[in-house]
């Protein structure tokens, strides 16, 4: 690099440093982000934002600073709805170069020009189904589905994953099989849900972004369907926050994992490389969400920007402020969003009083104050478990727009999955029809 160019670079370096906490990329995209704070500021440096962690305005890695992308919804749309443009991943060859030379020479054209949404038609949740998922058809049915998950266990131990599956086979339409808790390794997500296909139960392969280029994120949805894994999660991942610390990926935030998903279905050509690919893998496509994200507008548009992505459905952080719910759903229905993908509520099955206490610290997880009452109170923490999840999916089923519901485990039995779930797979759906027709 030249005197003339250096001196250029770190001009700019330092202008932008003080007023927008410029990181440096090379590819400024402050223009998109209503100059508000640069968004490589984030510490998983996504172009898209918030993540699920974000509670209160708050960042999940650094509590005590604001969310950068909060802030940036904040700026863009106050109090507004509307659908955020997707921006590509930050292209490392201009990193520590001068955004205002590669402005100019038009290097960092593709990083600052939002990606063209696909046309994937309205009402979709009324097309035929477009995948080999059985979830996917018994969603379009209208069923009212129940899924839960599967921890992957810390070492190679198939068998472990396989029992579960099997005690939960009557009871769940699909299983998530959970891996890299807390981003600590652990067998893959691809190849536990392998695992459960074998049990004859439909398993959800959970795609994280922590730990996934994007080659490798391709490369695991070839996988799958060679194994017949059909639905996929795109997810961000907690951040790996024990010592010492280790680089972790966000080569793509979870709107643009959903978007190669989706883009590799409908066009058979890898987005990121442009290259075509013969019979290539066509999942059903899952995002998540966090409702109690604040202000309550962020969570609408981040789920604007995930179905026009290509999310098909969506499972929710877990629901314990019934009320925020609802609020949310209602704008989710009133907006028109739960007429292109199938909302799954998460909901929590509370059978340890440890697991419980340590709640209020997962990243996005709001506990009112009338369930930490309820829980502190009872005598016997299974049974209370078993009635709240209940009394939660009678609860969530009637809200419109609501397809299933995701139950999550916090403990370690297992076994007691099936007891919530029995009696209320019998009663009739109250998931709204939608069309019945199949391939
Ligand atoms: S909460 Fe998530 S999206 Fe917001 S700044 Fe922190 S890491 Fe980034």
């Amino acid at each position: 690099m030249n005197l003339l160019a250096r001196l250029l670079t770190r001009s700019e370096h330092f202008a932008k440093g003080v007023l927008f906490d410029c990181h440096h990329c090379g590819q400024c995209v402050l223009s998109q982000t209503g100059y508000t704070q640069c968004p490589m500021a984030c510490p998983r440096q996504i172009r898209n934002g918030p993540c699920g962690g974000s509670m209160d305005g708050h960042c999940e890695v650094y509590p005590d600073r604001l969310c950068v992308w909060a802030r940036i919804h904040q700026r863009v749309d106050k109090n507004g709805t509307s659908t955020p443009p997707l921006l590509r991943s930050a292209d490392p060859k201009l990193f520590f170069t001068s955004s205002y030379a590669n402005y100019f020479t038009g290097k960092d054209l593709l990083a600052r020009t939002p990606l063209e949404y696909l046309d994937l038609g309205t009402n979709r949740k009324q097309q035929a189904p477009q995948t080999a998922s059985q979830l996917e058809r018994k969603l379009r049915a209208g069923t009212f589905v129940f899924t839960s998950e599967i921890r992957s266990p810390r070492g190679a131990e198939p068998d472990k994953v396989r029992k579960q599956a099997e005690l939960l086979r009557d009871h769940f339409d699909a299983l998530n099989a959970t891996a890299y808790l807390n981003g600590k390794p652990s067998m893959p997500s691809a190849i536990a849900s392998a695992q459960i296909v074998k049990c004859g139960v439909e398993p959800i392969c959970q795609s994280v972004c922590r730990d996934l280029t994007k080659t490798a994120f391709i490369s695991e949805l070839i996988t799958n369907q060679i194994n017949g894994v059909h639905n996929s999660l795109c997810i961000t991942g907690d951040f790996y926050q024990g010592e010492p610390g280790v680089k972790q990926v966000y080569d793509m935030d979870s709107s643009l994992m959903i978007y190669e998903a989706r883009y590799l279905r409908e066009k058979g050509v890898i987005f990121f490389t442009g290259d075509k690919m013969k019979d290539p893998p066509k999942p059903f496509i899952g995002g998540a969400i966090n409702p109690f994200t604040t202000p309550w507008n962020v969570p609408i548009r981040r789920l604007k920007q995930k179905v026009a992505a290509g999310a098909d459905f969506i499972q929710t952080q877990v629901i314990l402020d019934l009320a925020t719910f609802k609020e949310f759903m209602r704008i989710v229905h009133e907006e028109g969003i739960d007429n292109d993908l199938f909302v799954l509520a998460g909901l929590p099955v509370i059978i340890s009083k440890k697991a419980f206490e340590m709640m209020p610290g997962v990243p996005g997880i709001r506990v009112p104050k009338h369930v930490t009452e309820r829980f502190a109170q009872t005598q016997d923490i299974v049974q209370e478990g078993i009635a709240f999840a209940r009394e939660m999916i009678e609860e969530v089923r009637a809200i419109p727009g609501i397809s299933g519901t995701h139950l999550m485990l916090f403990g370690i039995d297992y076994k007691v999955l099936p007891s919530v779930v029995e009696e209320l797979r019998e009663k009739p759906t109250v998931a709204e029809p939608v069309c019945t027709e199949t391939e």
